[in-house]
């Protein structure tokens, strides 16, 4: 009994484990399963499915001790087969039982049914087919071990099969000269470069922004210091495209990246590459799971929580996953930042410092907790985000008012990090003569536009961002009013620290001629890579967003200047700014489909004279 149980949740387990990874395969064809977390699905799943097995194994001794006896292998197989077959539709199903059932009951109970009516049809099949070929309950046994055996072989050659097709993407970092043999020119105008990054953080919970802001009195300190960009937009109002920009230049509808844990395709030279190319030490220290593969071209990549020691899209990968990450908290990044400034601080460097924290869920240590009876009656802490999505919870006004507090207050509690590496930075005497650059990646909204979170639109509240840069000494407070976009990052970086600039004519131009005090040249700014809801794109031209649906062709026009919230549409009314943005969307080229990876624009083939010119008018070509 004990032994069938063993051996028919190690067979089903083999099965499910392999339809896992071939499932999590043809879904994102790039992040390929390992071959350790094939092997991992197939231990954990064997015992999950394998204890199901013998709960039901007992059961049935109990109630159907008759059967049981006269047909033990065609028991094993129908059983083994009801519960492989249950885990495959729920998994292409998509049921991630608990959150669907606690989002929409009913239709996960629909779906839930008829997943289990499949099951029992699959596991009534089995028992019939073997029952029918098989005349004695050993030989029964047999055909049945071997039916099972058949099948796991079927797909470890089919996942072998669909691993075979994979274009393999070199994700690990790609530098030829090691660091002990870089060497920056004599004359090179910067020896340390710091990009500071802060996941999620509204352009106005800033005080350097908004005066009502969360109160982040380090990180202004910083804009005291910097030139400030007043309108500084994502390219995307999501982490990984909105990174990808900022780490290629490239704009979302050229490097076609969005999903998660994506890899480079290696036609892209990062910024890392770049800045080691140059001469600089690189490193990055951080915490965004989403980000864990695009590391290319930074000597150190410690982005935690850990290592994707499995895929993160097979089941087993998330339950594994789950159990083995620690949480990188926010002094965990601070402490790991400060340490590796006091060993390289004497060294030429590109360190890039991102905090998750203000990033839901919203836990904030209470000591930045503001005194609000809202906290006592509601929590110190927020994680329900799938209920809020699905209007279950959060529905008064002040329970939304609460959740900004707790946001708020990660903000404080981020800005003291941010005031930790600063205050290393001048203790190790480098603060003044750095080039220190600090923005994020997108905001997030509190109902501005009837939502919460982000991901979902291109409104100021995902897309303003801050961004400010720090020059050599405290420079006076400039600020800059012409829209940018933080996709101008990589060629602003290079451009600063006299790096050669990349001929790649897709790659958003330098900001340095507006930093250096020429007035700034007013260009389109190009925002997409909506995570949810229609597939969108924006720009921001003068004064004006213009945001059109893919599919749908919903438009929206607004004038910046006199509705800084975009709630009153102009499509109506401002024929010629429509008719400018649909022109500016219109003329963009697109060197690839979205999600292929674009196309090595340096390559032998220039564009046209038309194409030119047409991207010299967006601002992509000086
Ligand atoms: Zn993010």
């Amino acid at each position: 009994m004990i032994r069938r149980a063993v051996a028919g949740g190690a067979l089903a387990g083999l099965w499910c484990g392999a339809l896992d990874s071939m499932l999590a395969t043809a879904a994102d064809p790039t992040g390929y399963p390992s071959l350790l977390s094939f092997f991992l699905a197939f231990v954990i799943l064997a015992v999950v499915v394998g204890a199901a097995y013998a709960l039901l194994a007992v059961a049935a001794r109990l109630l159907l001790p008759g059967a049981l006896r006269k047909d033990p292998g065609a028991y094993s197989l129908s059983l083994a087969t009801f519960l492989v077959s249950l885990f495959t539709l729920s998994r292409i199903a998509g049921l991630d039982a608990i959150s669907a059932i606690r989002e929409n009951p009913s239709s996960a109970a629909v779906e839930l049914g008829a997943i289990l009516l499949l099951s029992f049809l699959a596991g009534a099949g089995s028992w019939l087919l073997v029952a029918r070929i098989s005349p004695s309950p050993s030989r029964d046994r047999r055909i049945a071990i071997a039916a099972f055996l058949g099948a796991g072989c079927l797909s470890a050659a089919a996942f072998a099969a669909v691993l075979m097709h994979i274009p393999s993407y070199d994700a690990d970092v790609a530098i030829s000269t090691p660091p002990a043999e870089r060497a920056l020119p004599d004359n090179a105008p910067f020896r340390h470069v710091i990009l500071l990054t802060i996941d999620t953080l509204r352009k106005d919970a800033v005080t350097a922004y908004d005066p009502d802001g969360a109160g982040t009195p380090h990180i202004d300190s910083l804009a005291n210091d910097s030139i400030v960009f007043e309108n500084a937009f994502s390219s995307a109002p999501w982490t990984v495209p909105a990174f990808v920009s900022m780490f290629t230049g490239l704009p979302p509808d050229v490097h076609g990246i969005n999903r998660n844990f994506p890899t480079l395709p290696p036609t892209f030279r990062t910024l890392a590459e770049h800045m080691a190319g140059a001469g600089y030490q690189t490193a990055a220290i951080g915490s965004q799971p989403q980000l864990l593969r695009i590391g290319r071209g930074f000597d150190t990549y410690q982005l935690g929580p850990s290592p994707p020691v499995v895929h993160s899209q097979t089941t087993a990968g998330r339950l594994f996953n789950r159990l083995a990450q620690q949480d990188w908290t926010t002094e965990v990044i601070t402490d790991l930042a400060v340490q590796w400034l006091d060993e390289h601080g004497g060294d030429d460097f590109f360190l890039w410092l991102h905090w998750l924290a203000p990033h839901v869920p919203y836990e904030p240590p209470p000591a930045y907790l503001p005194q609000s009876p809202l906290i006592g009656k509601l929590g110190q802490s927020f994680e329900g985000v799938s209920s809020v999505h699905a209007g279950r919870e959060i529905r008064t006004p002040s329970e939304r008012e609460w959740l900004r507090i707790l946001y708020d207050a990660e903000v404080r509690y981020t800005d003291d990090a941010v005031g930790r590496v600063l205050e290393s930075l001048q203790r190790l005497g480098i603060y003044d003569d750095a080039l220190v650059i600090f923005t994020t990646d997108h905001g997030e909204e509190f109902w501005d536009h009837g939502h919460w979170e982000h991901g979902h639109s291109l409104y100021d509240e995902l897309v303003a961002v801050p961004l400010f840069i720090k020059l050599p000494g405290a420079a006076e407070a400039t600020r800059i009013g012409a829209p940018v976009s933080t996709t101008a990052l990589l060629s602003t970086i290079l451009d600063l620290c006299g790096a050669e600039l990349p001929d790649d004519r897709s790659i958003v131009g330098s900001l340095k001629p507006s930093l250096d005090g020429a007035s700034p040249t007013r260009t389109p700014v190009y925002m997409g890579a909506v995570e949810y809801f229609e597939p969108r794109e924006g720009v921001v031209f003068d004064d004006f967003k213009y945001i059109v649906g893919v599919a749908s062709g919903h438009e929206e026009l607004y004038d910046r200047a006199e509705d800084a919230a975009e709630q009153d549409s102009l499509v109506g009314s401002h024929l010629g700014e429509l008719e400018r943005g649909r022109a500016i969307l219109e003329k963009r080229t697109r060197p690839s489909p979205a999600g292929e990876p674009a196309p090595d624009s340096a390559g032998d083939v220039a564009p046209s004279d038309e194409v030119q010119e047409q991207l010299r008018a967006l601002g992509y070509v000086e």
